[in-house]
């Protein structure tokens, strides 16, 4: 159906959890500089994306979940494709985790905010 969204795709594409049409963060993720800037209010329905101070405290342990996932998932690939090095380990698990840092730093925001912002889906 043109234009219907499911709740998966309004998370990847981090947009607001009430109207699913406002963008969460100012800029997109390619803006590699500015991945953190966030809207403080939809610019749409106006939904509140900082309900209170230290809202996304717990968003961290949410993108420190996903960073460990996602070196996790690395190190299977590189063993698993060439069996490297120690030391290749090492650099790829760290380019892993900073390459995929503003990616999990997002989505645990948008994953939080979904899950405990209290906005009600439209
Ligand atoms: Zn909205």
């Amino acid at each position: 159906m043109p234009g219907e969204t499911n709740t998966l795709s309004s998370i990847w594409h981090a947009r607001c959890p009430r109207c699913r049409k406002g963008n969460i963060f100012k800029h997109r993720l390619v803006q590699f500089t500015r991945f953190a800037a966030m809207n403080s209010e939809c610019p749409v329905c106006k939904a509140s994306f900082n309900p209170e101070p230290g809202f996304y405290f717990g968003a961290m342990f949410v993108s420190y979940a996903f960073t460990v996932a996602i070196m996790v998932a690395v190190w299977l690939a590189l063993y698993v494709l060439a069996d490297p090095a120690d030391w290749i380990y090492g650099i790829g698990l760290v380019v892993g985790a900073v390459v995929f840092s503003p990616l999990s730093f997002r989505l645990s925001r948008v994953l939080w905010l979904y899950w405990f912002g209290g906005h009600k889906a439209a």
